[in-house]
């Protein structure tokens, strides 16, 4: 009887499973000032977040999460800025 062999497999660690960004959603990380989101997105929260930044300027934050990959952004709308800015929760996976 050979001896008992308690090795475990040592399966190598997957990272947590990421869905790479649709076409959408990359295409919105490169023009991330434009302010109609794209058709995937959906609005989380229908109340805008206003907070203001450290500067002290009033900006508002809505929070969308596109149906085709899940990834969450948020919307930021500055006070007095002509432009919004996208940012993903998480970096994008290509
Ligand atoms: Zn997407």
């Amino acid at each position: 009887m050979a001896g008992m062999t308690s090795a475990v497999p040592s399966l190598p660690v997957s990272p947590p499973t990421a869905v790479p960004a649709c076409e959408r959603c990359l295409a919105l990380a490169e023009d991330p000032r434009r302010r109609e989101p794209p058709s995937c997105l959906a609005l989380r929260n229908t109340a805008p977040l206003v907070s203001q930044s450290q500067a002290g300027v009033p900006y508002s934050m809505l929070t969308f999460c596109c149906r085709d990959c899940g990834t969450v952004w948020r919307l930021y709308d500055r006070a007095n800025e002509l432009f919004v800015s996208w940012v993903p929760e998480h970096p994008l996976v290509r």
